[in-house]
């Protein structure tokens, strides 16, 4: 049974899908090649097989599946995996018994999501319907975005999810409801929800846009055991195989953005949802591709806070160019607009890489702020990129503060000095007070199996893994002797008297042993450098193992036998091995 719903989750899940999540992956041959995303390196040794459907590094040795990755990855046991897994396959688990309830609160998300989605459809939704109409939002859009309503009362989501069976803790844990003196009551009123979700497509958290009356125009939920909003990208979950494919994404601010965005074609893009960018959301968009657009409101982008957001994101890597709309429309009504897609098309190819888009600013604010200001502005901005990302751009910042070069220079070292000193004052102080709660992934490396293996011992392997004919037709008792090394020769061992790959991994994964899978995935990239068939690729490895041992055996014997220690028919098996030897 068990057995079953791994395939099935296996069939169902494509690993450069879900490696890709949190690796960028760049196709290679038949495979697909990244930085190892555990150990750290420059060069990429990180192997991903869509064919096999395994990974491997061969810089720190670490492969396997699926299971392994996100085991490693996530640093999950088996069961946590197992459940992961089948979330993101759409395959439902039996139930377990004493089911950890954090586990539950994804499902009390999901519920809260159906929720307002019945609601946007029943008599209650009139208003919200009303206003998704007027923002040309047809109830198809509506459903491919999971678009809901919460009704203006302050019980019904409440009411309807206890009677359901959900706790009221768990109802406060999830954001959904707020404490109130008089017990608790809705968070969200009278709004459009719209569901966020993570990368990996579980909602985390929910955001609502209030139709009439008073209260914030946008409300989201609280951060909590679910949700952290500097780790969030709205849409990204849809979004990334865009990204991937088109080498860039589209940053715009709101839902609404976001969605037009990607009902007119433009399926890259993402919505920060109004807060300061950070850090993670410019790692988690560099998984997928190196470039981001940002398309925030005229008014907006030209801000001091978010040109500050935006050389975040420079800084963490990303090539952020910046996409400017005639007449101060926001994209959502520009492309609502006569021609508005073309219009759209042409500001993205328009689009300045943000040093020049800063400069260009800076030309504006010298005359409204004074020279002075404006160019302390424009440097302290500039200052948080390397010097190598700016030699390109020199010339023209300089040109437009009026420095000449080796001023310029020394005006951008002084402030790089003093944001490095801020930085290291930031980081010490953090240090004192919070004490590291991350999982040391290195401790799986202190197996005591790490010890490299000869890759041609692990191809053997390999084979005998992914080739039932193999496994059937060998000889049992002279493969086995074909492993020098007891690590594999116990695998091999394993697999020829009648375990099942499947059964075999299985046990691992319950076990948390890494280095079968891991060295299956290793013999796998192994073979793939090899040419021929695979029954082929037996008779060349075992013909090699053979000899090696041979020659192993060979130089044993013959130390016995110049200490003198040989036996008579030690002395015939060095001679016929002699021979044999010089035959090859
Ligand atoms: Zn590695």
């Amino acid at each position: 049974m068990a057995d079953e719903i791994v395939a099935k989750i296996k069939d169902a899940i494509d690993i450069v899908d879900l490696i890709g999540d949190s690796v960028r992956l760049e196709r290679k041959g038949r495979n697909y090649g990244g930085l190892c995303p555990f150990h750290d390196e420059k060069t990429p040794s990180f192997m991903v097989s869509p064919e096999r459907q395994s990974w491997h590094c061969f810089g720190c040795g670490k492969g396997g599946d699926i299971f392994t990755f996100i085991m490693e990855k996530e640093g999950l046991s088996f069961p946590e995996a197992l459940e992961e897994l089948a979330r993101r396959a759409g395959i439902t688990l039996p139930k377990r018994r004493g089911r950890p309830q954090s586990q539950d609160l994804y499902t009390v998300m999901e519920m809260a999501v159906d929720f307002y989605r019945r609601e946007l459809k029943g008599p209650g939704g009139a208003a919200g319907r009303g206003y998704l109409a007027r923002r040309n939002i047809t109830d198809r859009d509506a459903a491919a975005f999971e678009m809901g309503w919460a009704p203006a009362s302050w019980q019904s989501l409440n009411d309807a999810l206890r009677r359901e069976g959900v706790t009221q803790e768990q109802l406060l844990k999830c954001g959904l409801v707020s404490q109130g003196e008089r017990g608790c009551y809705d968070r969200f009123r009278g709004r459009v929800m719209f569901p966020i979700r993570n990368v990996s497509g579980r909602c985390i958290a929910l955001g609502g846009r209030i139709v009439d009356g008073d209260g914030a125009k946008y409300l989201n939920s609280p951060e909590g055991p679910l949700y952290s909003k500097k780790d969030n990208l709205y849409l990204l979950n849809k979004a990334k195989g865009a990204i991937r494919e088109r080498g860039r994404s589209i940053l715009v601010e709101g839902y609404m953005d976001a969605i037009r965005l990607h009902m007119h074609g433009h399926g890259e893009t993402v919505a920060s949802l109004g807060t300061a960018l950070t850090e993670e959301q410019a790692s988690l968009l560099r998984r997928f591709a190196n470039k981001c657009y940002i398309c925030y409101d005229a008014d907006a982008a030209g801000q001091n806070a978010t040109l500050r957001g935006m050389y975040v994101l420079q800084r963490a890597g990303l090539q952020v160019y910046v996409v400017r709309f005639p007449g101060g429309k926001d994209p959502d009504e520009m492309l609502q607009t006569e021609g508005g897609d073309e219009l759209f098309d042409a500001a993205l190819e328009e689009a300045k890489p943000l040093v020049l888009y800063h400069i260009g600013l800076f030309e504006k604010a010298a005359k409204s702020e004074g020279q002075a200001k404006a160019a302390e502005e424009l440097l302290e901005g500039m200052a948080q990129l390397s010097a190598v990302e700016l030699a390109p751009y020199l010339q023209e910042i300089g040109h437009a503060v009026g420095l000449p070069d080796y001023q310029l220079r020394g005006e951008l070292d002084r402030l790089r000095r003093g944001r490095r000193v801020s930085a290291q004052a930031a980081e010490s102080m953090a240090g004192t007070d919070e004490p590291p709660e991350t999982i040391d992934l290195d401790g799986l490396d202190d197996e005591g199996s790490s010890a490299p293996c000869d890759p041609a011992e692990t191809g053997l392997l390999y084979l005998l893994w992914s080739s039932r004919e193999l496994r059937t037709g060998v000889d049992v008792g002279e493969t086995v002797r074909l492993f020098l090394d007891e690590r594999l020769k116990e695998i091999c061992g394993a697999l020829l008297t009648g375990s099942s790959p499947e059964e075999l991994e299985r046990r691992w994964l319950e076990l948390g042993e890494h280095f079968p899978l891991s060295v299956v995935a290793a013999g796998g990239a192994f073979c793939d450098t090899l040419s021929g068939t695979d029954a082929e690729k037996w008779q060349a490895l075992a013909a090699g193992m053979r000899r090696k041992s041979m020659q192993a055996r060979y130089a044993r014997l013959r130390e016995m036998m110049f200490r003198g220690q040989a036996a008579p028919d030690e002395m015939a098996e060095y001679a016929r091995l002699a021979a044999e030897l010089k035959r090859h």
